[in-house]
Formats: structure tokens, sequence, C-alpha cells
């Protein structure tokens, strides 16, 4: 996904037809557009599949270079800009790009099934414009040849073998009865004191329901919101812009934000690559704010995007595994949720201190799309492909 690139290992199509069921309900009655003038998601470093080498090779040698996993990437501008093709917000080469950038902002994510999904970063998802997503993503994945194939092998294997090691180990859930439980108290993870309760309630040793927490609607407040900002902010500290969150704002500016230290700087990413800074602030002084209840609308409709994604239960189950499979699957899920939404409102607390965003239904939108590449990204069980 964005700036750790638009990819992933791939193999090369084939000239048959493969059959897999792709489940694209997350899509339904969506539709998206790409808003001249955006261009963000050309700042992520588009993979080049082998198919597609020969005519980079024989038209833009100089664009290509190595990315981590062996293939081909096309280069960024200074190494850390929009690709090389973007110039005043547009694609030089648009009738020769690469598949990943034809796929934005659709993701197909193989797990125990391939399911499609949409990155809410894109502004152009939020306008309630455009083609109908489903019927878009059908094309794409109908001109996909073996790559989904290929990967939902690979990651069925994967599955298999991460189930049977949770059964042995005694931590197996039924993912479809916890996101059931989470879906029927899906108001608490909307609420920050209720957010706390859940988050405390997963460290325990017994398998929970979010239905079944008592919860007593107190909660130290100091210690969530210190707790939601090292979540923020672990992914606003690497040194390297590449490693850092984009935020595309309203006026289509590229915002990045760097943690180091007291502070948290503010730039400005520009076309030509370099960064500009703006503004700082000490996170600390960062107040955690309370979504009104438009905001709150907002907020659930993700948290239900979120329990229904695919990718995000293969967060879960990568989770699991880095645990050493100690915790059952409903409370690795129930806190990575529950930590989801308080690293997503410390950054419209965040958002709102730098650019008076606030915690209506503007300011969580803005603040889901700052966050969503960062969720879309999150290391999981299965790939995207
Ligand atoms: S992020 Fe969305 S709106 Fe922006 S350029 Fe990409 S597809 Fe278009
Ligand atoms: S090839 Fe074109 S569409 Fe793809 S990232 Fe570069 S500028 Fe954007």
């Amino acid at each position: 996904m964005c700036r750790s690139g638009k990819g992933s290992s791939a193999a090369p199509a084939a000239e048959r037809i493969y059959l897999i069921d792709i489940d694209y309900s997350g899509l339904s009655g969506r539709k998206t557009e790409c808003l001249p003038g955006c261009g963000m998601c050309c700042l992520c470093q588009p993979e080049i599949l082998p198919q597609e080498r020969s005519y980079f090779r024989k038209s833009h040698p100089k664009a290509m270079v190595r990315n981590g996993s062996g293939g081909f990437s096309i280069a960024l501008k200074k190494g850390r800009g929009s690709c090389v093709f973007l110039n005043n917000r547009k694609c030089d080469i648009y009738g020769n790009r690469p598949t990943f950038c034809r796929q934005y902002p659709f993701h197909f994510y193989a797990g125990d099934k391939v399911s499609a999904e949409l990155d809410l970063s894109c502004r152009g998802a939020w306008t309630g414009k455009g083609t109908d997503s489903e019927a878009e993503a059908r094309r794409i994945a109908s001109e996909s040849g073996d790559r989904m194939a290929k990967a939902f092998r690979e990651s069925k294997a994967v599955y298999e073998e991460f189930y049977g090691i949770c059964t042995d180990a005694g931590v197996m859930g039924d993912p479809g009865a916890i996101r059931a439980d989470v879906s029927s108290g899906i108001e608490r993870f909307a609420d920050l004191i209720s957010v706390a309760e859940i988050l405390e309630a997963a460290l325990g040793d017994d398998p929970i329901t979010v239905s079944g927490i008592d919860f007593r609607g107190k909660t130290d407040w100091e210690e969530l919101r210190a707790e939601a900002m090292e979540a923020s902010l672990s992914s606003m500290s690497s040194e390297d812009p590449l490693s850092l969150p984009v935020y595309c704002a309203p006026d289509y500016g590229w915002n990045m934000f760097q943690a180091s230290g007291n502070r948290v700087t503010r730039f400005i990413l520009t076309d030509a690559g370099d960064l500009e800074e703006v503004d700082s602030l000490n996170p600390g002084t960062v107040r955690l704010g309370k979504p009104d209840e438009e905001g709150t609308r907002v907020l659930i409709d993700y948290i239900k995007v979120l329990n229904s994604r695919e990718s995000f239960l293969g967060n879960v189950f990568y989770k699991m595994d880095d645990l050493g499979y100690e915790d059952p699957m409903e409370n690795v899920y129930a806190g990575t949720l529950a930590a989801s939404v308080a690293d997503l409102i410390w950054r419209a607390s965040m958002l709102d201190a730098f650019m008076g965003t606030g915690l209506g239904a503007d300011g969580i939108r803005e603040a889901i799309i700052f966050y969503d590449m960062d969720r879309l990204d999150a290391p999981t069980a299965g790939a995207f492909v």
C-alpha cells in the first residue's frame, strides 16, 4: 500500500482463466472516482509486474528500480516524492501505467477467501460519485490472469496451518461469531471510555465477548490518551520519509507528520519531492477529543468496515502468531479493533490541533483518510494481490 509500495510479488499472467470466488460485499453500494489534482496514490511506489517489464525496459529504463522483493518498481522523485511519471498531478504514461496503478483504490486480499477492499485514504472514495465500485473491481479481477488464484492457493495453505496451531494451543475462535458479537456492540467501540474497558478486558486469559464485558463507564483517561498517542506516533516515528504516513488534505496538499523527541512536525511533500516544514507541536499537548453525534456516526460506519474486512482479520491472525498463540482469538480481535479506534481518534485530535478539522463528521472523515492506508498496511497472515 501507500509509501511502502503498490503491489506484491506476483506470477506472470497466463492464458488460462482462473476461477475463484471473490467476496465483493465490502464494496456494495459504494462509488469511486479519481479527483483531478489529487495524485495521492502516486506517492505509493508501484511494482512493475514481470509482463510489464519489457515496456519499461524499452521506453523508460531509468525509471525502473529494484524493490525489496527482488522485482522492479517505478522510481520516486528524489527517492521519496511522487512517482517520476507524475507531473502537474497527471500521469505521463497513463495508457501504460502498471497494473497496481489501475487497481487503486481497490485491494484484493487473499486470506482463506479472496475479498475486494476499498482504500478509504482515497478521497475519491468519499464523494458518492463516479463508477460503481463492485463493477469496477470485478472488471479489474477479470483481467488479473492467475495472480489472484495463485495468491489464494498460497494463503489458504498458510491459513490452514494457522488454524491448526490455534486449535492445538486452545486459542481458536469462530471469526463469524466474533464479528457478530462486535457488530451487536458496535457502539461500544465508538465510545472512548468503553474502548479503554475493552482494551483492559482483552488482556485477560479467558475469551471475552463484548456483550459480556461489565462496562462501568470509568477509565483512567490519561492512561488511555498516552496509549492512543503511542499507537499513533509509532507510525510517524520513522526517519525515512518513505515510511511516514501521508494525509492528503481537502486542498490535495500532501501532508506528512514525523514524530521525533517531544515534537511532531508537519511537512508538505512538494510535487518536486521536497519536504517543506510547516508547523510542529508537542504531542503531549494534544487533548483526546470526543467525536460529536455526526462524527460518531461516521466512526461507527468505519468500525463496521474494519469488522468486515478480511485483511483486518488477517492482521489479528498475524498478531496472534506474534504473541506466541497465548491469547484467545476473541481477545486479540477486540483489542486490535479497540486500539485502532483509539489510534484513529488520537489522529483526529492531532489533525484538529494542527489544522482545525474538529471531531465532527468532517474531522473524523479526515482522520480516516489519514489512517486507512496505515490500517491496510498493517502486517497480515494473508497477502494483498
Ligand atoms: S488517491 Fe484516489 S482520488 Fe487521489 S489520485 Fe488516487 S485514485 Fe485519484
Ligand atoms: S505510473 Fe502513473 S498512475 Fe502509476 S504511480 Fe506513476 S504517475 Fe501514478
